[in-house]
Protein backbone atom coordinates (compact mmCIF):
# COMPACT_ATOMS: atom_id res chain seq x y z
CA UNK A 1 0.00 0.00 0.00
CA UNK A 2 3.18 2.57 0.89
CA UNK A 3 6.23 2.78 -1.01
CA UNK A 4 9.20 4.02 0.79
CA UNK A 5 11.85 6.40 -0.37
CA UNK A 6 15.69 6.60 1.12
CA UNK A 7 18.06 9.13 0.56
CA UNK A 8 21.88 8.83 1.85
CA UNK A 9 24.28 11.45 3.18
CA UNK A 10 27.87 10.19 3.32
CA UNK A 11 30.95 11.81 5.13
CA UNK A 12 34.04 10.39 4.47
CA UNK A 13 37.55 11.57 5.79
CA UNK A 14 40.16 11.91 3.33
CA UNK A 15 43.24 10.13 3.46
CA UNK A 16 45.37 13.50 2.89
CA UNK A 17 47.94 13.78 5.54
CA UNK A 18 47.01 16.94 6.66
CA UNK A 19 43.83 19.37 7.38
CA UNK A 20 41.35 20.66 4.67
CA UNK A 21 42.78 24.37 5.35
CA UNK A 22 45.98 24.47 7.54
CA UNK A 23 49.12 22.25 7.66
CA UNK A 24 48.22 20.49 10.89
CA UNK A 25 48.45 16.20 10.85
CA UNK A 26 45.12 14.59 9.93
CA UNK A 27 45.50 11.53 11.70
CA UNK A 28 42.99 9.59 14.30
CA UNK A 29 44.09 8.63 17.31
CA UNK A 30 46.73 11.02 18.59
CA UNK A 31 46.86 12.69 21.86
CA UNK A 32 44.61 14.63 22.08
CA UNK A 33 44.55 18.44 21.17
CA UNK A 34 48.13 18.31 19.89
CA UNK A 35 47.21 18.49 16.14
CA UNK A 36 46.14 21.97 16.48
CA UNK A 37 46.81 25.70 15.36
CA UNK A 38 45.81 29.15 15.07
CA UNK A 39 44.23 28.82 11.78
CA UNK A 40 41.93 25.35 12.44
CA UNK A 41 41.11 26.56 15.92
CA UNK A 42 40.20 29.38 14.35
CA UNK A 43 42.27 32.79 15.81
CA UNK A 44 41.46 36.00 14.59
CA UNK A 45 43.07 37.29 11.37
CA UNK A 46 44.01 33.92 10.02
CA UNK A 47 43.94 32.77 6.57
CA UNK A 48 42.91 29.25 5.19
CA UNK A 49 44.83 27.77 2.63
CA UNK A 50 43.15 25.03 0.42
CA UNK A 51 44.94 21.19 0.99
CA UNK A 52 45.67 20.28 -3.03
CA UNK A 53 45.63 16.83 -2.19
CA UNK A 54 42.85 16.59 -0.47
CA UNK A 55 40.95 18.81 -3.29
CA UNK A 56 41.88 15.89 -5.72
CA UNK A 57 40.39 13.23 -3.78
CA UNK A 58 37.44 14.88 -4.23
CA UNK A 59 37.36 15.25 -7.54
CA UNK A 60 38.47 11.39 -7.82
CA UNK A 61 35.20 10.46 -5.83
CA UNK A 62 33.01 12.75 -7.64
CA UNK A 63 34.46 11.51 -11.17
CA UNK A 64 34.16 7.57 -9.97
CA UNK A 65 30.57 8.51 -9.29
CA UNK A 66 30.02 10.02 -12.59
CA UNK A 67 29.38 13.77 -11.59
CA UNK A 68 29.76 16.46 -14.09
CA UNK A 69 32.56 17.93 -12.41
CA UNK A 70 33.17 21.60 -11.80
CA UNK A 71 35.04 23.70 -13.72
CA UNK A 72 35.25 26.01 -11.07
CA UNK A 73 34.48 25.29 -7.45
CA UNK A 74 33.88 27.41 -4.39
CA UNK A 75 33.66 28.05 -0.84
CA UNK A 76 30.93 28.84 1.70
CA UNK A 77 30.60 29.28 5.21
CA UNK A 78 28.09 27.32 6.71
CA UNK A 79 27.31 29.48 10.66
CA UNK A 80 26.39 27.26 13.08
CA UNK A 81 27.41 27.76 17.18
CA UNK A 82 28.88 24.33 18.97
CA UNK A 83 31.57 23.67 21.31
CA UNK A 84 33.67 21.56 18.91
CA UNK A 85 33.45 24.01 16.24
CA UNK A 86 36.18 26.59 17.83
CA UNK A 87 35.56 29.15 14.44
CA UNK A 88 31.97 29.32 14.89
CA UNK A 89 31.24 28.48 11.09
CA UNK A 90 32.53 25.40 8.87
CA UNK A 91 34.03 26.22 5.62
CA UNK A 92 32.03 23.94 3.33
CA UNK A 93 30.55 24.21 0.00
CA UNK A 94 26.89 25.15 -1.49
CA UNK A 95 26.32 26.87 -4.36
CA UNK A 96 29.31 25.21 -6.66
CA UNK A 97 30.23 21.84 -5.15
CA UNK A 98 33.07 19.77 -6.66
CA UNK A 99 30.62 17.70 -8.86
CA UNK A 100 27.29 17.24 -9.09
CA UNK A 101 24.43 14.86 -10.99
CA UNK A 102 26.36 11.33 -10.92
CA UNK A 103 25.46 8.13 -10.28
CA UNK A 104 26.86 4.52 -9.28
CA UNK A 105 25.54 1.16 -9.99
CA UNK A 106 25.75 -1.02 -6.82
CA UNK A 107 24.54 -4.87 -6.22
CA UNK A 108 21.62 -5.65 -4.43
CA UNK A 109 20.79 -9.28 -3.54
CA UNK A 110 21.23 -11.06 -7.31
CA UNK A 111 20.03 -7.24 -9.26
CA UNK A 112 21.92 -3.71 -10.30
CA UNK A 113 20.56 -0.79 -9.09
CA UNK A 114 21.34 2.36 -10.55
CA UNK A 115 21.29 5.13 -7.40
CA UNK A 116 21.54 9.01 -8.67
CA UNK A 117 24.35 11.39 -6.53
CA UNK A 118 22.82 14.65 -5.76
CA UNK A 119 25.95 15.73 -5.12
CA UNK A 120 29.60 15.51 -3.74
CA UNK A 121 30.92 18.66 -1.83
CA UNK A 122 34.14 19.76 0.46
CA UNK A 123 33.90 20.17 3.62
CA UNK A 124 35.84 20.08 7.09
CA UNK A 125 34.78 18.40 9.91
CA UNK A 126 34.34 19.59 13.70
CA UNK A 127 35.83 18.20 16.63
CA UNK A 128 34.97 15.96 19.17
CA UNK A 129 33.18 16.23 22.04
CA UNK A 130 33.51 13.95 24.98
CA UNK A 131 30.85 13.60 27.48
CA UNK A 132 32.22 11.87 30.58
CA UNK A 133 30.20 12.28 34.16
CA UNK A 134 28.51 15.93 34.38
CA UNK A 135 31.70 17.45 32.46
CA UNK A 136 32.34 17.33 28.46
CA UNK A 137 36.12 17.40 26.71
CA UNK A 138 36.90 18.63 23.46
CA UNK A 139 39.35 17.38 21.34
CA UNK A 140 40.04 19.73 18.80
CA UNK A 141 42.31 17.33 16.34
CA UNK A 142 39.47 16.45 14.27
CA UNK A 143 38.53 20.31 13.84
CA UNK A 144 39.32 20.65 10.38
CA UNK A 145 39.77 17.21 9.05
CA UNK A 146 39.09 17.16 5.23
CA UNK A 147 35.95 15.44 4.91
CA UNK A 148 34.05 14.96 1.38
CA UNK A 149 29.86 14.52 1.40
CA UNK A 150 28.16 12.45 -0.87
CA UNK A 151 24.60 12.75 -1.14
CA UNK A 152 22.47 10.17 -2.94
CA UNK A 153 19.10 11.08 -4.52
CA UNK A 154 16.43 9.10 -2.39
CA UNK A 155 16.16 6.23 -5.09
CA UNK A 156 16.89 3.39 -2.23
CA UNK A 157 13.91 1.42 -0.94
CA UNK A 158 14.51 -0.39 2.42
CA UNK A 159 17.04 -0.94 4.96
CA UNK A 160 18.85 -3.84 3.18
CA UNK A 161 19.13 -1.12 -0.52
CA UNK A 162 21.24 1.26 2.27
CA UNK A 163 23.22 -1.20 3.72
CA UNK A 164 24.15 -2.84 0.41
CA UNK A 165 24.95 1.07 -0.67
CA UNK A 166 27.71 1.62 2.08
CA UNK A 167 29.29 -1.62 1.46
CA UNK A 168 29.43 -0.73 -1.99
CA UNK A 169 30.88 2.85 -1.11
CA UNK A 170 33.04 1.55 1.27
CA UNK A 171 34.36 -0.80 -0.87
CA UNK A 172 34.96 2.07 -3.73
CA UNK A 173 36.70 4.39 -1.80
CA UNK A 174 38.79 2.28 -0.57
CA UNK A 175 39.61 0.63 -4.54
CA UNK A 176 40.39 4.85 -4.74
CA UNK A 177 42.75 5.02 -1.44
CA UNK A 178 40.91 7.51 -0.35
CA UNK A 179 39.53 7.03 2.51
CA UNK A 180 39.58 3.70 4.93
CA UNK A 181 36.25 3.48 5.56
CA UNK A 182 35.97 2.92 9.11
CA UNK A 183 32.80 3.57 10.52
CA UNK A 184 33.09 2.47 14.08
CA UNK A 185 36.38 5.39 13.91
CA UNK A 186 34.57 7.79 12.63
CA UNK A 187 35.85 7.72 9.60
CA UNK A 188 32.74 7.59 7.16
CA UNK A 189 29.63 8.48 8.55
CA UNK A 190 26.44 8.22 7.18
CA UNK A 191 22.98 9.95 7.98
CA UNK A 192 19.68 8.09 6.69
CA UNK A 193 16.56 10.09 5.17
CA UNK A 194 13.46 8.11 4.63
CA UNK A 195 9.72 9.11 3.67
CA UNK A 196 7.21 6.81 2.77
CA UNK A 197 3.42 7.76 1.00
CA UNK A 198 0.65 5.87 -0.86
CA UNK A 199 2.15 4.37 -3.81
CA UNK A 200 2.27 6.49 -7.17
CA UNK A 201 1.91 9.76 -4.87
CA UNK A 202 5.44 10.47 -4.84
CA UNK A 203 7.81 11.69 -1.99
CA UNK A 204 6.59 11.89 1.52
CA UNK A 205 7.56 13.74 4.18
CA UNK A 206 11.34 13.00 4.94
CA UNK A 207 12.61 12.04 9.03
CA UNK A 208 16.22 12.46 8.88
CA UNK A 209 18.31 9.51 11.65
CA UNK A 210 21.72 10.41 12.83
CA UNK A 211 24.07 8.81 14.70
CA UNK A 212 24.59 5.74 13.00
CA UNK A 213 28.01 4.09 13.16
CA UNK A 214 27.54 0.56 11.04
CA UNK A 215 26.37 -0.09 8.21
CA UNK A 216 23.80 -2.28 10.16
CA UNK A 217 22.30 0.15 11.93
CA UNK A 218 21.85 2.08 9.08
CA UNK A 219 19.65 -0.95 7.96
CA UNK A 220 17.52 -1.39 11.36
CA UNK A 221 17.27 2.16 11.94
CA UNK A 222 15.65 2.52 8.35
CA UNK A 223 13.50 -0.01 8.82
CA UNK A 224 12.24 0.38 11.65
CA UNK A 225 11.69 4.02 10.46
CA UNK A 226 9.52 2.49 7.57
CA UNK A 227 7.62 0.32 10.00
CA UNK A 228 6.89 3.56 12.42
CA UNK A 229 5.84 5.81 9.56
CA UNK A 230 3.35 3.58 8.16
CA UNK A 231 1.86 2.89 11.50
CA UNK A 232 1.16 6.13 11.48
CA UNK A 233 -0.33 6.81 8.18
CA UNK A 234 -2.54 3.40 9.08
CA UNK A 235 -3.81 5.73 12.25
CA UNK A 236 -4.32 8.40 9.75
CA UNK A 237 -1.63 10.46 11.33
CA UNK A 238 0.84 12.71 9.35
CA UNK A 239 4.96 12.07 9.48
CA UNK A 240 6.08 15.43 10.34
CA UNK A 241 9.31 16.39 8.94
CA UNK A 242 11.87 15.82 11.46
CA UNK A 243 15.60 14.89 12.96
CA UNK A 244 15.65 11.46 14.79
CA UNK A 245 18.74 9.69 16.28
CA UNK A 246 18.91 6.18 16.55
CA UNK A 247 19.47 4.52 19.75
CA UNK A 248 21.13 1.64 19.06
CA UNK A 249 20.60 -0.50 22.84
CA UNK A 250 17.14 0.17 22.38
CA UNK A 251 16.69 -0.58 18.82
CA UNK A 252 14.34 2.60 18.01
CA UNK A 253 14.61 6.06 16.81
CA UNK A 254 13.91 8.69 19.13
CA UNK A 255 13.09 12.38 18.54
CA UNK A 256 15.97 14.94 18.16
CA UNK A 257 14.20 17.99 16.39
CA UNK A 258 11.51 19.49 14.26
CA UNK A 259 11.07 21.39 11.41
CA UNK A 260 10.50 24.40 13.15
CA UNK A 261 13.45 24.88 14.65
CA UNK A 262 15.26 23.49 11.84
CA UNK A 263 18.96 25.15 11.13
CA UNK A 264 19.47 28.35 9.47
CA UNK A 265 23.13 28.47 8.56
CA UNK A 266 22.99 31.82 6.51
CA UNK A 267 25.72 30.24 3.89
CA UNK A 268 27.88 32.81 2.70
CA UNK A 269 30.56 33.04 0.42
CA UNK A 270 33.93 32.24 2.43
CA UNK A 271 36.10 35.67 1.87
CA UNK A 272 39.47 34.18 2.58
CA UNK A 273 39.21 31.27 -0.26
CA UNK A 274 39.14 31.82 -3.81
CA UNK A 275 37.45 29.71 -5.70
CA UNK A 276 39.07 26.40 -6.87
CA UNK A 277 39.80 26.02 -10.67
CA UNK A 278 41.65 22.82 -11.64
CA UNK A 279 44.23 22.91 -14.30
CA UNK A 280 44.18 20.93 -16.90
CA UNK A 281 47.21 18.60 -15.37
CA UNK A 282 45.05 18.54 -12.26
CA UNK A 283 42.33 16.75 -13.92
CA UNK A 284 45.12 14.91 -16.04
CA UNK A 285 46.17 13.13 -12.42
CA UNK A 286 42.43 13.19 -11.17
CA UNK A 287 41.87 10.55 -14.29
CA UNK A 288 45.11 8.68 -13.76
CA UNK A 289 44.25 7.70 -10.36
CA UNK A 290 41.13 6.14 -11.11
CA UNK A 291 40.57 2.20 -10.93
CA UNK A 292 38.49 -0.75 -12.63
CA UNK A 293 35.23 0.29 -10.62
CA UNK A 294 34.61 -3.04 -7.97
CA UNK A 295 31.54 -4.36 -9.61
CA UNK A 296 33.17 -3.85 -12.83
CA UNK A 297 36.01 -6.45 -11.25
CA UNK A 298 34.20 -8.38 -9.74
CA UNK A 299 31.73 -9.25 -13.01
CA UNK A 300 35.37 -9.45 -14.61
CA UNK A 301 36.72 -12.51 -11.90
CA UNK A 302 34.05 -14.28 -12.82
CA UNK A 303 33.92 -13.69 -17.12
CA UNK A 304 37.54 -14.20 -17.15
CA UNK A 305 38.34 -16.46 -14.39
CA UNK A 306 35.40 -18.54 -14.22
CA UNK A 307 34.46 -17.95 -10.27
CA UNK A 308 31.11 -18.19 -8.67
CA UNK A 309 29.27 -14.57 -7.89
CA UNK A 310 30.60 -15.73 -4.32
CA UNK A 311 33.97 -16.75 -5.12
CA UNK A 312 34.25 -13.29 -7.02
CA UNK A 313 32.26 -11.77 -4.31
CA UNK A 314 35.32 -12.76 -1.71
CA UNK A 315 38.18 -12.00 -4.21
CA UNK A 316 37.19 -8.52 -4.89
CA UNK A 317 36.31 -7.22 -1.53
CA UNK A 318 39.90 -5.14 -0.87
CA UNK A 319 41.46 -4.14 -4.44
CA UNK A 320 45.01 -5.64 -3.41
CA UNK A 321 43.14 -9.07 -2.86
CA UNK A 322 41.77 -8.63 -6.35
CA UNK A 323 45.33 -7.80 -7.72
CA UNK A 324 46.84 -10.88 -5.61
CA UNK A 325 44.63 -12.93 -7.24
CA UNK A 326 45.58 -11.91 -10.69
CA UNK A 327 48.91 -12.24 -10.26
CA UNK A 328 48.82 -15.43 -8.75
CA UNK A 329 47.06 -16.85 -11.61
CA UNK A 330 49.03 -15.28 -14.40
CA UNK A 331 52.08 -16.76 -12.62
CA UNK A 332 50.35 -19.95 -13.87
CA UNK A 333 48.17 -20.94 -11.05
CA UNK A 334 44.70 -22.12 -11.63
CA UNK A 335 42.24 -19.58 -10.68
CA UNK A 336 39.75 -21.51 -8.33
CA UNK A 337 42.90 -23.16 -6.66
CA UNK A 338 43.71 -19.35 -6.02
CA UNK A 339 40.41 -18.63 -4.82
CA UNK A 340 40.52 -21.58 -2.23
CA UNK A 341 43.74 -21.17 -1.26
CA UNK A 342 43.00 -17.27 -0.35
CA UNK A 343 39.75 -17.54 1.01
CA UNK A 344 40.52 -20.98 3.54
CA UNK A 345 44.17 -21.42 4.85
CA UNK A 346 45.96 -17.94 3.83
CA UNK A 347 42.83 -16.10 5.70
CA UNK A 348 43.49 -18.26 8.76
CA UNK A 349 47.16 -17.52 8.72
CA UNK A 350 46.18 -13.71 7.94
CA UNK A 351 43.93 -14.02 10.66
CA UNK A 352 46.53 -15.95 14.21
CA UNK A 353 49.48 -13.14 12.70
CA UNK A 354 47.31 -10.74 12.50
CA UNK A 355 49.04 -9.38 8.67
CA UNK A 356 47.07 -8.38 6.39
CA UNK A 357 47.97 -9.46 2.31
CA UNK A 358 49.69 -6.87 1.93
CA UNK A 359 52.37 -6.91 4.58
CA UNK A 360 52.63 -10.45 4.93
CA UNK A 361 55.66 -12.57 3.63
CA UNK A 362 53.11 -14.74 0.74
CA UNK A 363 53.19 -13.05 -2.72
CA UNK A 364 51.52 -14.07 -5.53
CA UNK A 365 54.27 -15.74 -7.11
CA UNK A 366 54.83 -17.96 -3.68
CA UNK A 367 50.97 -18.46 -3.55
CA UNK A 368 51.15 -19.93 -7.42
CA UNK A 369 54.46 -21.67 -7.40
CA UNK A 370 53.24 -23.25 -4.08
CA UNK A 371 49.73 -24.36 -5.91
CA UNK A 372 51.93 -25.71 -9.40
CA UNK A 373 53.88 -27.70 -6.88
CA UNK A 374 51.09 -29.66 -5.56
CA UNK A 375 50.08 -29.96 -9.28
CA UNK A 376 53.10 -31.80 -10.66
CA UNK A 377 52.84 -34.35 -7.41
CA UNK A 378 56.38 -32.28 -5.91
CA UNK A 379 54.62 -32.33 -2.52
CA UNK A 380 51.07 -33.39 -1.32
CA UNK A 381 48.33 -30.50 -0.34
CA UNK A 382 48.64 -31.47 3.02
CA UNK A 383 52.66 -30.67 2.88
CA UNK A 384 52.11 -27.62 1.37
CA UNK A 385 49.89 -26.21 4.01
CA UNK A 386 53.48 -27.10 6.27
CA UNK A 387 55.51 -24.97 3.50
CA UNK A 388 52.56 -22.26 3.56
CA UNK A 389 53.36 -21.59 7.56
CA UNK A 390 56.80 -21.92 6.81
CA UNK A 391 56.09 -19.12 4.24
CA UNK A 392 54.83 -17.09 6.90
CA UNK A 393 57.25 -17.88 9.82
CA UNK A 394 60.56 -17.89 7.46
CA UNK A 395 59.84 -15.64 4.58
CA UNK A 396 61.19 -17.98 1.97
CA UNK A 397 60.48 -18.96 -1.11
CA UNK A 398 58.35 -22.35 -1.30
CA UNK A 399 61.26 -24.45 -3.12
CA UNK A 400 63.71 -23.22 -0.68
CA UNK A 401 61.77 -24.28 2.56
CA UNK A 402 60.99 -27.68 0.93
CA UNK A 403 65.07 -28.04 -0.08
CA UNK A 404 65.72 -26.94 3.50
CA UNK A 405 63.09 -29.24 5.44
CA UNK A 406 63.14 -32.14 3.58
CA UNK A 407 59.67 -31.44 2.16
CA UNK A 408 59.21 -33.73 -0.73
CA UNK A 409 56.56 -36.15 -1.55
CA UNK A 410 57.37 -39.78 -2.08
CA UNK A 411 55.61 -41.01 -4.35
CA UNK A 412 58.26 -43.61 -5.88
CA UNK A 413 56.04 -47.13 -5.30
CA UNK A 414 59.52 -48.73 -4.69
CA UNK A 415 60.39 -46.17 -1.55
CA UNK A 416 56.81 -46.69 -0.71
CA UNK A 417 57.25 -50.43 -0.41
CA UNK A 418 60.18 -50.54 1.70
CA UNK A 419 58.48 -48.65 4.56
CA UNK A 420 54.96 -50.73 3.73
CA UNK A 421 57.05 -53.90 4.56
CA UNK A 422 58.45 -52.49 7.87
CA UNK A 423 55.03 -51.30 9.25
CA UNK A 424 53.28 -54.86 7.92
CA UNK A 425 56.13 -56.85 9.85
CA UNK A 426 55.30 -54.56 12.98
CA UNK A 427 51.50 -55.37 12.53
CA UNK A 428 51.48 -58.89 11.82
CA UNK A 429 47.98 -59.29 13.76
CA UNK A 430 46.23 -55.96 11.58
CA UNK A 431 47.43 -57.85 8.62
CA UNK A 432 46.16 -61.33 9.47
CA UNK A 433 42.87 -59.67 10.25
CA UNK A 434 42.38 -58.18 6.63
CA UNK A 435 43.18 -60.84 5.09
CA UNK A 436 40.36 -62.54 7.43
CA UNK A 437 37.84 -59.62 5.97
CA UNK A 438 38.02 -57.14 8.50
CA UNK A 439 38.91 -54.52 5.85
CA UNK A 440 38.46 -51.61 8.12
CA UNK A 441 41.47 -52.22 9.96
CA UNK A 442 43.09 -51.08 6.16
CA UNK A 443 42.85 -47.02 7.15
CA UNK A 444 44.97 -47.80 10.45
CA UNK A 445 47.71 -48.90 7.75
CA UNK A 446 47.57 -46.28 5.52
CA UNK A 447 47.95 -43.69 8.52
CA UNK A 448 50.65 -45.54 10.31
CA UNK A 449 52.21 -45.53 6.66
CA UNK A 450 52.67 -41.74 6.36
CA UNK A 451 53.36 -41.28 9.97
CA UNK A 452 56.27 -43.60 9.32
CA UNK A 453 56.95 -41.58 6.44
CA UNK A 454 56.89 -38.02 8.33
CA UNK A 455 54.01 -37.23 6.29
CA UNK A 456 55.61 -37.47 2.58
CA UNK A 457 54.34 -40.21 1.01
CA UNK A 458 52.05 -39.68 -1.49
CA UNK A 459 48.60 -40.87 0.04
CA UNK A 460 47.54 -42.86 -3.33
CA UNK A 461 50.28 -44.76 -3.90
CA UNK A 462 50.43 -45.62 -0.12
CA UNK A 463 46.84 -47.55 -1.16
CA UNK A 464 47.83 -49.11 -3.97
CA UNK A 465 51.17 -50.49 -2.50
CA UNK A 466 49.45 -51.71 0.49
CA UNK A 467 46.62 -53.48 -1.12
CA UNK A 468 48.92 -55.39 -3.03
CA UNK A 469 50.41 -56.13 -0.15
CA UNK A 470 48.65 -57.65 2.14
CA UNK A 471 45.31 -58.69 -0.18
CA UNK A 472 48.19 -60.12 -3.28
P1 LIG B 1 17.75 19.17 3.16
O1 LIG B 1 17.56 20.38 2.36
O2 LIG B 1 16.83 18.99 4.30
O3 LIG B 1 19.18 18.90 3.51
P2 LIG B 1 17.90 17.64 0.79
O4 LIG B 1 16.88 17.87 -0.25
O5 LIG B 1 19.23 18.30 0.63
O6 LIG B 1 17.31 17.97 2.19
O7 LIG B 1 18.14 16.09 0.88
C1 LIG B 1 18.95 15.50 1.85
C2 LIG B 1 18.85 14.01 1.68
O8 LIG B 1 17.53 13.57 1.92
C3 LIG B 1 19.20 13.50 0.30
O9 LIG B 1 19.93 12.29 0.43
C4 LIG B 1 17.86 13.23 -0.33
O10 LIG B 1 17.93 12.18 -1.28
C5 LIG B 1 17.02 12.83 0.83
N1 LIG B 1 15.61 13.20 0.69
C6 LIG B 1 15.12 14.40 0.34
N2 LIG B 1 13.79 14.38 0.34
C7 LIG B 1 13.41 13.13 0.70
C8 LIG B 1 12.15 12.49 0.90
N3 LIG B 1 11.00 13.13 0.75
N4 LIG B 1 12.17 11.18 1.27
C9 LIG B 1 13.32 10.54 1.47
N5 LIG B 1 14.51 11.09 1.29
C10 LIG B 1 14.57 12.38 0.92
ZN1 LIG C 1 45.70 23.58 12.10
MG1 LIG D 1 20.78 19.23 2.10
Amino acid sequence: MYQSFIGLEIHIHLDAETKAFCGCKAHFGDEENTNVCPVCMGFPGVLPTLNEKAIQMSYTVARALNCKLSPNTKFERKNYFYPDMPKNYQISQFAEPVGRDGYIDIEIGDSIKRVRIHDVHFEEDAGKMIHAGDMSLLDYNRAGYPLLEIVTEPDLVIGEDAEAFLKSFRRLVRYLGVCDGNMEEGSMRCDANVSINLKGAGLGEKVEIKNLNSSRFVRKALNYEIERQSGMMDEGKAVVQETRLWNENRDQSEPMRKKEDANDYRYFPEPDLPPFRPSEEFMQDVENSLCEMPLVRKQRLMNSYGLSSDQAEYIHEEKYMADFFEQAVFSGAEAVQVYSWLSSDVKKLLNRTGLSLEDCPLSAERLAKLISMIGDGQISGKIAKKVLDYIFDEDKDPETICNEKKLVQISDPTAIGKIVEDVLAAHAQVVEDIKAGDARQMGFLVGQVMKASGGNAAPPVVQSVLKEKVLG
